[in-house]
């Protein structure tokens, strides 16, 4: 019954995640059958204008997006860490991550990675200083192996899999249709079965992908939404902190929340950012103005998760709406105010000018406690660990958000509603990063292996 065009698993996409994830399967289960389709070209066809500095020549999708690779064609920075490029920790356990990360490095040096040094962004004596005072500072283990480099390495793992695996690249996969037990696919070179279906389209395919998970019924479920009070404080109030770096990203976390300080902009200027409808305050970096400000700032944010894209809407529209008033009203509150919790009614002598102009106004009437309390409790281990007290006339302004799109439900296989549907990388929400998005092709592909 078995027929040319059949396959045990077949993989949309192959970028980094893709190819982690069909390398995993052939090391663990060689006698599977394994079809990967990309709708881009082989590694050494992906060319464009671009890379010789001139214009892009590419006919529909650039080559430098698409192809065997994926994104990995690119400067190739693995961030070894939970911290932020996703958060696939969350779904899997930070332990195991770490020691899916383990492997990909151990993959990419044994393809030669190993050339570059493995480096930390860690400052330990920071990290221990801050430590003491409930804070931590984030930080990565880097493999950057550089453009040339991770063309090499992923040229390597091709030919070791194009013997046993089949690719079909610059095909597009037309149709996904359900053919018990599995899949049917119509490509625009021909049908092909599969017993089980892994789509990894990554970014690139995203609004492909939009259309199959609407015709496939898949169902759009958990949403992040960040948001938090933007804190524009004295420019040499974190002096000590930055003094071998330019910003840091600290994060104050306890059984209720989590805080993180999110585009900290030393120098920098507080803007007007329009998004979804609603007007928020963000950080412009001290590179995109000429002259420097005496101030630094950065968002503080908490995230929250909601059970669907439309819930989280509403939040962040009542509250951050409720403070726009229907224009593009920003509420802005000394610190000092902000912990006597009445209003500021002037900033005409306040020490530290503001670089946006706001309402004066008092935050505990516009913005959930959740934000407050968050604030508040990281100022006081900030406070310990700078040794001195924040100023009091630090303006907070009311209220910065990161929106996210909905992750598709998927179990903590990454398998969907839809039986033998699998997703892998960034097309499951769930990574953002090469490390990320590589963890998850080796994690379902020890999975997908020993599933026959
Ligand atoms: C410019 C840029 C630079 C980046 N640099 C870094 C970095 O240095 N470090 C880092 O950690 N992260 C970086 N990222 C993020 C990182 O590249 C991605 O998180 C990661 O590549 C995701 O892997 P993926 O397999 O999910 O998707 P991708 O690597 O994007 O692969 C998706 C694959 O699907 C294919 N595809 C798309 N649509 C279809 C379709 N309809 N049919 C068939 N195939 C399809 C594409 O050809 C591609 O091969 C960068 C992102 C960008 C945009």
């Amino acid at each position: 019954m078995h027929h040319q065009n059949h396959y045990d698993i077949t993989i949309v996409g192959a970028g980094v995640s893709s190819v982690f994830l069909a390398y995993t399967l052939l090391k663990e289960h060689a006698a599977l059958r394994i079809h990967v389709i990309d709708i881009g070209k082989e590694l050494h066809q992906r060319t464009c204008g671009l890379d010789q500095g001139s214009t892009c020549t590419c006919k529909e999708q650039c080559n430098k997006y698409i192809g065997f690779g994926g994104l990995g064609k690119s400067e190739g920075k693995f961030n070894y860490t939970n911290d932020f490029g996703g958060e696939l920790g969350r779904k899997i356990g930070n332990e195991k991550v770490l020691e899916l990360m383990e492997e990909v490095d151990s993959i990419l040096c044994h393809y030669g990675g190993g050339i570059v040094e493995k480096y930390s962004t860690k400052n330990e004596e920071l990290a221990a200083k801050a430590a003491h005072h409930h804070l931590k500072v984030l930080s990565t283990e880097v493999r950057h192996l550089g453009t040339k480099l991770s063309q090499d390495i992923l040229q390597k793992m091709y030919d070791v899999m194009k013997e046993s695996i089949s690719f079909s690249f610059e095909t597009k996969v037309t149709s996904i249709k359900r053919e018990e037990p599995g899949y049917l696919l119509e490509t625009s070179n021909g049908h092909y079965t599969s017993e089980r279906l892994v789509i990894g389209t990554g970014m690139s395919g995203s609004q492909w992908f939009k259309e199959q998970a609407l015709s496939l019924g898949l169902v759009t479920g958990e949403t992040r939404l960040d948001m938090g009070i933007r804190v524009e404080m004295k420019g040499n109030q974190l002096q000590s902190l930055l003094e071998e770096t330019f910003e840091t990203k600290l994060r104050y976390q306890d059984d209720e929340l989590s805080a993180t300080t999110y585009c900290m902009n030393p120098m920098g200027r507080i803007i007007r950012k329009h998004q979804h409808g609603l007007v928020m305050p963000d950080g412009q970096n001290v590179r995109e103005k000429d002259t420097p400000s005496a101030n630094l700032n950065f968002s503080l944010f908490v995230p929250q998760y909601f059970s669907s894209y439309e819930k989280a809407m509403d939040n962040a529209r009542s509250v951050i709406g409720g403070i726009n008033q229907g224009h593009d009203r920003i509420v802005v509150q000394r610190l000092e105010d902000f912990y006597l919790e009445k209003s500021t009614n002037s900033l005409n002598s306040n020490s530290i000018g503001p670089s946006l102009e706001a309402s004066c106004g008092n935050l505990v009437e516009e913005i959930p406690e959740l934000y407050r309390l968050a604030l508040k409790r990281f100022l006081v281990c900030l406070e310990g660990l700078l040794g001195e007290a924040i100023d009091g006339d630090t303006l907070l302004y009311g209220l910065d958000a990161k929106f996210y799109e909905p992750k598709l439900v998927t179990n903590e296989y990454f398998e969907t509603p839809v039986p033998h549907l699998y997703l892998v990388g960034d097309c499951s929400g769930e990574t953002h990063s090469l490390s990320q998005a590589a963890a998850s092709g080796v994690y379902l592909g020890r999975y997908l292996s020993k599933k026959n």
